[in-house]
């Protein structure tokens, strides 16, 4: 049985103290919430919220994620974070390949293969995000462009280490955008990841969870995530307050 796993991504917002206030509220909301346990519940905070987060969220089935990381341990890295910086203050995943560090920090496939594997290494697990601009979906290269960020971005990792990766698929043009894709337009690339993840994997395909990103919201959750292909979700905007994320971690159970 796959696991659904809801996440949020909070990118560049909230303070310490907001971190605080919003994780308190959404630990309450989800000790109310029957059968939270059989689902996995992570939060991205910025690297400057995470102790505090880890801290927060102490005794609940909330975890931290970091969103990004530097694949050395130590070293003349300016202003960089180290994998065991994050491993050392109870952070357990890792948001890698993000469409945001692809564009504006022109992170290459390879890159990323070097910080997954970098991350597994030190027992954490990376949330593997992979994704086609709107041209590609429009001149009819999905399929093609998330076979090349599969194949590069998980290559060299084995069977084992793919139980421990997510992978979250995120077209470009549903991030932060309002359109969502349909359901179905979903589950078709989804059907697809997962074919290309058993070729590489083998069966541990069956058992990776991969979620959809992409404007998801308490109004839509249900559908998508009622999909076979569709194990969770990673969520922006609607990650931000904690109502709208309980909601959609409702919409998943
Ligand atoms: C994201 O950036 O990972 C994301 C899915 O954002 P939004 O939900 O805001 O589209």
């Amino acid at each position: 049985m796959r696991k659904t796993i809801i996440a949020g991504n909070w990118k560049m917002n909230k303070t310490n103290k907001e971190t605080i206030i919003i994780l308190t509220e959404l630990k309450e909301n989800v000790q109310k919430i029957d059968g939270t346990d059989k689902i996995g519940i992570i939060i991205g905070t910025p690297f400057t919220a995470l102790s505090d987060a880890v801290k927060t969220t102490e005794n609940s089935n909330i975890k931290i994620a970091a969103q990004n990381v530097y694949p050395k341990e130590a070293g003349a890295y300016t202003g960089e974070i180290s994998p065991l910086m994050l491993k050392d203050i109870g952070v357990e995943y890792v948001i890698l390949g993000h469409s945001e560090r692809r564009d504006y920090f022109k992170e290459s496939n390879s890159f990323i293969n070097e910080k997954i594997k970098c991350v597994l290494s030190y027992e954490m697990s990376p949330i593997f995000c992979i994704g086609e601009q709107l041209e590609d979906r429009e001149t009819g290269k999905t399929n093609e462009v998330i076979t090349t960020q599969i194949k590069e971005g998980l290559s060299g990792i084995s069977s084992e280490e793919a139980k421990n990766i997510i992978v979250a698929y995120e077209p470009v043009w549903a991030i932060g955008t309002g359109k969502t894709a349909t359901p179905e337009i979903a589950e078709e690339t989804h059907k697809e990841i997962r074919k290309v993840l058993k070729e590489m994997f083998g069966e541990v395909a069956e058992e990776m969870t991969v979620q959809y990103g992409g404007s998801m919201k308490p109004t839509n959750a249900k559908e998508l995530l009622s999909q076979k292909n569709i194990d969770g979700g990673l969520i922006g905007g609607a990650s931000l307050n904690a109502k709208d994320f309980s909601d959609i971690i409702k919409a998943a159970l």
